[in-house]
This record gives structure tokens, sequence and C-alpha cells, in this order.
């Protein structure tokens, strides 16, 4: 893959939604563009669904005069890509419905962008980026941000993406309107029904919009401290960075400590360093193997061919020659039935709620107890009995 043109890269160097890396890892933005960009399926999925969701905004908002036969011309295309799946119309209307939802509760006719671009240039050199859908009611304004990845949930709580945009939005709109606050707002329709909504108020915003230009003048110099953490998942350097790597290897110093065997407060430095390490291991992995490929050197590893699997050339000729064979058709089928995730899939959640769960068809049983970091959001559970169960 080639190098972006140079005027592209450097628009690109600090996005909003690599914000949250250049922010806490001021030189990764600059460090990041000694690797080449590699679009994922998963980012072209993306893509793709935003240009349906696009569509179907319009068609409601913005282009209400377009027919069905003018909508359907334009999606035949979209639906045509070897990337889209039935589910995509599934998802993009639910985020469809939230937007609706949320204009027919306005009290006064609201105003409303879709797919606009955001500068927010003046906080952060040459930043820009695209809000898909910008709803402006009143005093309050609302950024939304329909996310079609399902692999992290993406919480709008203190979002830095969320609130670059919302910086970009404020540029635009407001000396036009009256915006007093601002609601960062999360659709991410194949993980979960609801949206995850933030509000801060102008003023916050806008303070926090000036805090952020001393650390994007730092990012766009390449100056700082590499510091690695949760958002060194996305970085194009994840694999080679050494600070990253400082940060794994760093374990050996346990082994250098006395007494021999260690405390329980190592024990838990130890899982704390070493969160994340499967993370990298494999991003190394990747990475080694791309370059074995290409014929370069790794020492002490090279490329093979990993275990194959069979496969039917033509399965119907297949069976049908077992057949004639005197092979028992019934012997080479299974019915089996739909796991209740995969049939949560074909129907809709609401669905699947009302028919299995509320009906006591599906229950849900405790996992197998976990490891989990103290911020985790479940309870902590112990298998020591609740001496103040009996005293009730
Ligand atoms: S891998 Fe992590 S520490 Fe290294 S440059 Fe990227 S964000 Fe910074």
């Amino acid at each position: 893959m080639t190098q972006p043109a140079h005027a592209e890269r450097a628009h690109a160097l600090l996005s909003a939604s690599g914000s949250s890396r250049w922010l806490n890892c001021t030189p990764s933005a600059r460090l990041e563009e000694e690797f080449p960009d590699v679009e994922t399926s998963y980012a072209r999925e993306g893509t793709l669904a935003h240009e349906i969701a696009e569509l179907k905004l319009r068609k409601y908002y913005t282009d209400s005069t377009m027919t069905k036969a003018e909508f359907n011309k334009l999606l035949k295309p979209l639906k045509e890509n070897e990337l889209y799946q039935l589910e995509m119309d599934k998802h993009t209307d639910s985020y469809l419905e939230f937007v609706k939802e949320l204009t027919l509760g306005m009290k006064q006719t609201p105003f409303v962008a879709i797919e606009k671009r955001l500068d927010f240039s003046s906080y952060v050199p040459e930043g820009f980026g695209t809000g898909d859908c910008i709803i402006i009611s009143g005093q309050s304004m609302y950024v939304i941000d329909l996310k079609y990845g399902k692999g992290v949930a993406v919480s709008a709580e203190n979002n830095p993406q969320m609130k670059l945009y919302a910086l970009g939005a404020m540029n635009a709109y407001g000396m036009l309107y009256d915006i007093q606050s601002i609601y960062s707002v999360v659709v991410q329709p194949r993980l979960s029904d609801d949206a995850s909504i933030d509000v801060i108020s102008k003023e916050d915003l806008l303070t926090w919009g000036e805090e952020v230009k001393r650390i994007a003048d730092k990012a766009f110099k390449g100056e700082g401290e590499f510091v690695p953490g949760d958002h060194c998942k996305f970085c194009k350097a994840k694999a080679k960075c050494r600070a990253r790597a400082d940060q794994y290897t760093a374990l050996d110093d346990f082994g250098r400590k006395e007494p021999e065997l260690l405390d329980d407060k190592e024990i838990g430095a130890v899982l704390e360093k070493a969160q994340g390490l499967d993370n990298w291991i494999k991003s190394v992995k990747e990475y080694a193997l791309k370059e074995t490929l290409k014929g370069n050197e790794i020492p002490g590893w090279k490329a093979v061919n990993g275990r194959g699997s069979r496969s039917y050339v033509d399965i119907d000729k297949a069976f049908e020659y077992l057949q004639s064979q005197g092979i028992d058709g019934a012997l080479l089928y299974e019915r089996v039935p739909l796991t209740p995730p995969k049939l949560e899939k074909e129907l809709s959640k609401k669905q699947f709620k009302e028919l299995m769960e509320d009906t006591g068809y599906v229950v849900k049983s405790e996992g197998k107890p976990t490891l989990a970091p103290e911020g985790d959001r479940r309870k902590a559970i112990s298998n020591v009995p609740d001496v103040s169960e009996d005293f009730k």
C-alpha cells in the first residue's frame, strides 16, 4: 500500500478517533507516520454501514422529497457491496429509530445536520472530523456517533473523540444558536439497544478545549514521553514500540526480588503489568509473520504453513455421489438448535427478550469465577459465607 499524500497525512495526523492515543502518548502520532495505513475489512464494513445509515437519515430528515424508488436506487449499489449483510439493514434501522425518537421528543423543532465536516483546528493543529449526525434544539446540541463495530463497547462518558467533534460542532453552530449543553451520544446497535450518552456544559467543553491545545501542539511536533496503556491497542507502532515492550519485559524485575516467593502485593503488581500482554504478543507475532513472509529475517523464527483443513469441492455433488453409493442421506446432515446469541441475532433484541427471556425460556446462569481488575463494573464475589446473612 502506498503512503498517502503529504497533505492528507498532515490532516489525518491528530484525528479525533485516535485522540485517546495522542492525548495520552504525545509522540505516538508522528511515530505512526512511519507505518503504512492498513484498512481492515472491519473498517470497510463500518464505512458501508455508515453510508447506508446516512442515506436513511437523509431520506427522513433532509431529503424528505426523495421517493422510495430514488431511495432504492441509491441503496442498491450499497447492498451489492461484498461486505453487505442483512443485519446491516436492521442495525442502521435501529440507529434511525433512535435518532427519530430523540427528535420526536423535542419541544422545539430541531436542526439536523448529517455527515457534517467538523473543524476543530483552533484547538488541534489541522484537526477535523466528520460528525455522523448533529442535532440542535433549544439550548441543547446532540453530537451523535454511530459505531458499527461490536468488538469493543464504546462509552460516550468523557470520550475525547466526542468532545473534539463537539468542539468542531460548536465552531460551526455556536454563533448561530445559543447552545449551552452538549450531549455526546454513541449509538452501537450491534451491542446494545441503548445509546451511551454524556453531557457537558459549553463552558466546561471550551475549558477542556483550551487544555487540549497544549497537548495537541506537543503531539503535532512529536514531542513528549511515550506512555503505554490501553490506548496502544490500535496504534500502528504497537508491535515495534519500545516503550510498550519495556512495559512487559519489565516483568523480569520480579525474578530478581527477594525473598524467593512473591507476596500477594507483588502478585497484584504482576497481574497489573501483565494486562494487555496477550494483545502485545499477538501484535508482535503478526508483525514477525508479515516480515518473514516478505522474506525478511526475524532471528530464530520462520513462516510455515499452518494446519490445513479439508473442505468439499462441491458439496451438492459430493452428497449426491455418497447417496448413489448407498449412504443414507439422513447421515449427512445435522440439525442443530440455534444458541441463544444466534437466535437473538436472527430475531431482534426486543423480540428475543419478549419471547424468550421474559417468558423464562432463556435464563442466564452465572459464569465461572474469573479474575478482573478492581475497576471492573461487576460486583466482587467470594466463597466465604456472608455471616450477616445468618443474622438476618
Ligand atoms: S504503542 Fe503505545 S506507547 Fe508506543 S507509541 Fe503507540 S500509543 Fe505510544
